[in-house]
């Protein structure tokens, strides 16, 4: 059975080039996800690898 991978994606733009803060160094606040592409920072969905394609094909069509 193949595992199952889940990466984080950009709600925004649907990019995965998401830098997630390293933990440990602001120990006042969790530091939010941040996207590389659109600047845009949050807590951003998991979504299975697989689904990826999917999820951008949905993003285009809420532009359109
Ligand atoms: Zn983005």
């Amino acid at each position: 059975m193949k595992e199952k991978k889940f990466i984080k994606i950009c709600p925004k733009c649907g990019s995965t080039n998401i830098t997630i803060p390293p933990s440990g160094l602001d120990l006042k606040m969790s530091q939010p996800d941040y996207c590389k592409d659109c600047k845009n920072r949050g807590i951003f969905p998991e979504i299975e690898e697989d689904k990826v394609e999917y999820f951008k094909k949905v993003l285009k069509n809420k532009e359109a």
